[in-house]
């Protein structure tokens, strides 16, 4: 067995992508691994030209001169999605392992996580900046000016509950993430369900002059599923229909037979919230369960919204291992349908 093949055996055998440099600096060997992340025509070719990343050049150039290990950070692209590795590269007599560890999704969940704290603050301080204002404002040229004063203390409140909604939301996104993998226990009636958010949402509805109309109460049909999380997710969608919803329409929320549902691939129930709003252009759709999306920024502040809602609603559906559908025509109005397996699967 020639020394190669030998050395192909053994990157062969190893779990991370793996190449090796040879005594001449060229390419000996490399695993599937290493040759998905490089291409399969860098075997026998000089390391500068396999590897191109200076980075990754100059951590092989140190080792080379003698040090005992060194890292380097590469950067790839695979089926179009860009990835990240840390390259191991330490000596082996005359030769040279390189090993490649994936760092992708510790650096995507990095970037989620610094994106969204830059969302919440920003979000923060738009209501912090407002509130800042006024109580200068009322330290200072409205002191003695109970009118000013009282509009002012009004729109502080408002700016305050705001805050105060944004925080709760936060919180039910992370209690709903924490449990996203416990499967729910309890069985729901879900007509029972439905009846009751409407009745809690009777203040509003009244408010909005809308009429919400439960079109059949399910005949006792049950869903295995966590009471209050079900009950947040249409109070969000209903509320929704209240927000984006023309004076004077209606919202019907339909709770249909249990069938067999293609996308569950089993049975479920299907529960359906139809407003006769303003309704969402299509190229809105996909992204509105993500965090802090918004149509119209401006809008959804202006009537009380987080950006959060949807995300919420999204989150438990999935603990669920329901689907959410979203269908929706400008100027006609927005249909959200849940269906929900009526048989806990794994
Ligand atoms: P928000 O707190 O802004 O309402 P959501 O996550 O509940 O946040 O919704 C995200 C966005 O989706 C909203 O800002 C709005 O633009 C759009 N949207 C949601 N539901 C409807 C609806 N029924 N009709 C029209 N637009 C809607």
């Amino acid at each position: 067995m020639t020394a190669d093949v030998t050395l192909k055996i053994i990157v062969d055998a190893l779990p991370l992508p793996t190449l090796i440099v040879g005594a001449d600096d060229r390419v000996v060997a490399s695993n599937d691994g290493a040759t998905s992340i490089l291409g399969d025509t860098m075997v026998g070719r000089h390391y500068i030209a396999a590897l191109r990343q200076p980075g990754l050049l100059e951590a092989v150039e140190e080792v080379r001169a003698g040090k005992a290990r060194a890292t380097a950070l590469f950067a790839g692209r695979e089926a179009s999605k860009e990835t990240v590795y840390q390259v191991h590269v330490a000596p082996a007599g005359q030769d040279i392992f390189l090993s490649f560890e994936d760092q992708t999704a510790t650096e995507e969940a990095g970037q989620m996580r610094r994106e969204f704290v830059a969302n919440v603050s920003h979000e923060l301080r738009t209501p912090l900046t407002a509130l800042l204002g006024f109580i200068e404002t009322l330290m200072g040229p409205a002191r003695d000016d109970p009118g000013a004063r009282d509009r002012f203390l009004n729109i502080m409140a408002k700016e305050a509950n705001r805050m105060t909604r944004l925080v709760d939301d936060l919180l039910s996104l992370s209690r709903v993430e924490e449990e996203e993998r416990v499967r729910p226990r309890e069985m729901v009636d879900l007509g029972e369900l439905l009846a009751s958010v409407i009745h809690g949402l009777e203040p509003q509805v009244k408010a909005a002059g809308v009429h919400v109309q439960l079109q059949n109460h399910g005949d006792g049909q049950k869903v295995p599923g966590d009471h209050g999380q079900l009950a947040q997710v249409f109070t969000n969608l209903i509320e929704n229909g209240l927000k984006y919803g023309g004076d004077g329409e209606k919202i019907t929320v339909s709770l249909d037979p249990q069938t067999h549902h293609a996308r569950l691939r089993g049975i479920g129930i299907k529960i359906t919230v139809t407003d006769e709003g303003q309704g969402i252009a299509p190229h809105h759709i996909a992204r509105l369960t993500e965090r802090f999306y918004r149509v119209d920024s401006h809008r959804s502040r202006e009537i009380g919204g987080t950006g959060l809602g949807l995300a919420i609603v999204k989150h438990i559906v999935s603990r669920h291992r329901g689907r959410l559908e979203i269908k929706s025509e400008l100027g006609i109005g927005t249909q959200v349908a849940v269906i929900l397996p009526t048989e806990a699967v794994s």
